[in-house]
């Protein structure tokens, strides 16, 4: 049965000291988060366990306010360093621009290539480094409002990500490789 809105109830605040978001998965979550599930956003994550501090930006009168700073990262289509920002929309940017990331969306020399990286993405900035298919399938149909997520299709699709090994049937963690650079490249065809 198709539910109206998915997106699941916050229940808890994000972890992070400086931070009074809700922790929510969701194409519709202010933070566009799908990946985290003790922050509300990777950046989140990352400035907690980076131990980073809020810094004092002067405004134009001169005042210093605290801020949160922003945290590098590389785009995971073209490989260049983007920044991520605690401001709702830019808490869990992956992409540099709509181009690169129709770069990835559009790509047709794989099938279903939004699907593979958004396995792979997960895989990379949860905490957790061993998955199963089910978990991986429940936390993409939590996060996404629009359709539902089979463990079917995850188990099928997972198997032809090369950057992904099997640790025992139906359960899989992200090759070291796929930790670092952009993950296009393990999504699409000649993408190295
Ligand atoms: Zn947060
Ligand atoms: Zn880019």
């Amino acid at each position: 049965m198709l539910s109206v809105s998915k997106m699941t109830k916050p229940t808890k605040f994000c972890l992070s000291n400086d931070c009074n978001r809700w922790v929510q998965l969701g194409t519709g979550s202010h933070t566009l988060n799908s990946t985290q599930t003790d922050y509300c956003s990777i950046y989140c994550r990352l400035y907690t366990e980076q131990k980073l501090k809020k810094i004092p930006v002067p405004d134009t009168l001169g005042r210093k306010n605290m801020r949160f700073p922003p945290i590098e990262r590389c785009c995971d289509s073209c490989g260049e360093t983007l920044e991520l920002k605690w401001d709702d929309h830019f808490s869990n940017r992956c992409f540099c621009n709509r181009d690169c990331h129709f770069k990835m969306r559009r790509d047709k020399s794989v099938r279903k290539p939004e699907l593979r990286y958004q396995i792979l993405r997960l895989m990379r900035d949860h905490p957790k480094d061993v998955w199963n298919v089910h978990e991986i399938a429940d936390m993409m149909d939590k996060s996404n409002n629009r359709y539902r997520v089979n463990w079917r299709v995850i188990s099928q699709v997972i198997k032809a990500l090369s950057v992904v090994e099997r640790v025992e049937p139906s359960v899989y963690r992200l090759k070291p490789e796929g930790y670092t650079g952009p993950l296009l490249r393990f999504v699409v065809r000649n993408g190295s």
